[in-house]
C-alpha cells in the first residue's frame, strides 16, 4: 500500500467526459489499496475567463478580491469530481483551500504556501475517502483566500505531497512527460524518462510550462517524488529525481523558450563607477526584476550603450522609471524592444563538458539567426534572439544537441 498525491490539470477536467475519466483513474488507484489524495485544477479556460472578468472591471485590482474570484474554478471542480467518485462507488469528499487549511503567506496573487493541516484527512484516507483538494488556493494570515500565481496546482500538489509523506507526486497532464522541449514546437521532441530536480527548475524558470517553478523548488526542498503523466494513456511518465537516480546523463536534456522578455538598451550611458548602481537600483524600487545585462566597454569618449532585458508585463513600468530618472542618468536615448524571445539550453551535462555554448551559437549562425544578448550559468546557457525566430531556433538547436526522436 502507498500514499499517493495525484494531480490533474485543466485540460484533465475540461469537461464531464473527463471528469468521469479522472474518477476511473482514481478509483484504480483506490482499488489497489492505495492512500489517495487529488488535487484538481480548474475546467480548461475558467482561470482565463475569471482573471479576464476582473481586467475589465479595473486593469489594477485590488488583490483580495482578484483572489476571491480567480480561486472560484477549482471550487467547481473539487465538487463535481467528489460527485463522480461517489457515483462510481468511491467514497470522496472535498475541500477547499481554507477547510484544511492550506496556509499561505498574504502575497495575494502569488501567494506561497507556509504549511498544511493534514490530521482530518489522513484519518479519513486511512478509513478510505479520498480527499479532493482544490488546487491553486489558500488561506492567507488575513483570513481570506489566497492564490498561488498561475500554474499554482502543481505548487499545491507537491506541498501536500510534502505534508502527508506521500511515496509519490503523480502530476497528470495533457502530455505524457516531460520533453526534450515543448511538443507543441518540435514534433521530435522525445520524451525524458528522468530529469533531475535541478535541470527541471532550470526549464521551468526558463519558460517550460509543464510544472510551476515553486512546485519543482518545493519538490526538491523535502524530496518529493514527483511523476509527470498523461490522464489520457497508461505511458509511464517522467519522473523527477536526485542526479545520482539518472546513469545516463545527457550532455543537454532540454531546450526551453520564454516569450515573456522584453529588451531595454540606453543609448551612450556614462562609462564610470556607480552607473550600473543608480540604472538598477530605481529598478529594483519598483519592483522590476531585471534578468539578462550586457554592457560594452567605451572606447574613448566614456560613454557606452547598456542592454538588459525585463519581462514583458514590466516593461511599460521600467520605461518610466527610466525616463523619469533620464536627468540623472545622463543617457542618450532609450530603446524598448518587445520583439523578442528567450531560448535556453539545460543540462547538468554542462558542467564537466566544454563547447556547448559554441554548438548552440553555431546552430543559430547557419540560420542566419542573430544573438542579441547571452547568459550562462553552470548548466543552463540561455539567449536572446528576435522572437519571429523562435520556432526556427528551438528546431535548429533541437537537432544540433542530437535531440530529435529517430
Ligand atoms: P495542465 O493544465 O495540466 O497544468 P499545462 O498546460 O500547464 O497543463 O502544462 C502542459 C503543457 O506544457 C503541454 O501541453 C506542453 O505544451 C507544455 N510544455 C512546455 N514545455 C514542455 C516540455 N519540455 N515537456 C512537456 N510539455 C511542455
Ligand atoms: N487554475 C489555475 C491556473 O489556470 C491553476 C492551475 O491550473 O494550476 O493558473
Ligand atoms: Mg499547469
Amino acid at each position: 500500500m502507498a500514499r499517493i498525491v495525484m494531480k490533474f490539470g485543466g485540460t484533465s477536467v475540461g469537461d464531464i467526459d473527463r471528469i468521469k475519466n479522472v474518477a476511473r483513474r482514481v478509483k484504480a488507484e483506490v482499488e489497489a489499496g492505495n492512500e489517495v489524495a487529488v488535487v484538481v485544477s480548474a475546467m480548461s479556460g475558467e482561470t482565463n475567463k475569471l482573471v479576464d472578468f476582473c481586467r475589465q472591471i479595473a486593469p489594477l485590482h485590488d488583490a483580495r478580491e482578484y483572489d476571491a474570484v480567480v480561486s472560484t474554478g477549482e471550487q467547481v471542480t473539487i465538487g463535481l469530481l467528489a460527485l463522480a467518485l461517489q457515483e462510481a462507488g468511491v467514497n470522496a469528499r472535498s475541500w477547499m483551500g481554507w477547510q484544511l487549511p492550506i496556509r499561505t503567506d498574504g502575497a495575494h496573487s502569488k501567494a506561497r504556501i507556509t504549511t498544511i493541516e493534514t490530521d482530518t484527512i489522513i484519518e479519513r484516507m486511512s478509513q478510505g475517502q479520498v480527499a479532493v483538494v482544490a488546487g491553486f488556493q489558500g488561506l492567507g494570515p488575513d483570513n481570506r483566500v489566497t492564490t498561488l500565481g498561475r500554474g499554482g496546482s502543481d505548487t499545491s500538489a507537491v506541498a501536500l505531497a510534502a505534508a502527508l509523506k506521500a511515496d509519490i507526486c503523480d502530476i497528470y497532464t495533457d502530455v505524457d512527460g516531460v520533453y526534450t522541449t515543448d511538443p507543441r514546437i518540435v514534433s521530435r521532441a522525445r520524451k525524458l524518462d528522468k530529469i533531475t530536480y535541478e535541470e527541471m527548475l532550470e526549464s521551468a524558470s526558463l519558460g517550460a510550462k509543464v510544472l510551476q517553478v515553486r512546485s519543482v523548488e518545493m519538490a526538491m526542498k523535502h524530496n518529493v517524488r514527483v511523476q509527470v503523466r498523461s490522464s489520457f494513456s497508461d505511458a509511464p511518465g517522467t519522473l523527477i529525481c536526485d542526479e545520482d537516480e539518472i546513469v545516463e546523463k545527457e550532455l543537454v536534456s532540454g531546450i526551453a523558450y520564454s516569450r515573456d522578455e522584453a529588451k531595454i538598451t540606453l543609448v551612450k550611458v556614462a562609462d564610470r563607477p556607480g552607473v550600473a548602481a543608480s540604472i538598477f537600483g530605481p529598478l529594483t524600487d519598483a519592483n522590476v526584476n531585471v534578468d539578462m545585462i550586457v554592457q560594452n566597454v567605451s572606447h574613448g569618449g566614456g560613454a557606452t550603450d547598456l542592454t538588459f532585458t525585463v519581462t514583458k508585463t514590466d516593461l511599460e513600468r521600467a520605461v518610466q522609471v527610466l525616463t523619469d530618472a533620464r536627468e540623472t542618468l545622463g543617457y542618450q536615448e532609450l530603446v524598448a524592444d518587445s520583439n523578442v524571445v528567450k531560448v535556453s539550453v539545460i543540462g547538468v551535462g554542462m558542467r564537466s563538458h566544454a563547447g556547448v555554448a559554441q554548438t548552440m551559437f553555431q546552430a543559430l549562425s547557419a540560420k542566419g539567426i542573430n544573438i542579441q544578448v547571452i547568459s550562462t550559468s553552470e548548466i543552463k546557457v540561455s539567449v536572446l534572439i528576435a522572437e519571429e525566430y523562435t520556432e526556427l531556433a528551438i528546431r535548429a538547436l533541437h537537432t544540433a544537441y542530437g535531440m530529435d526522436a529517430a
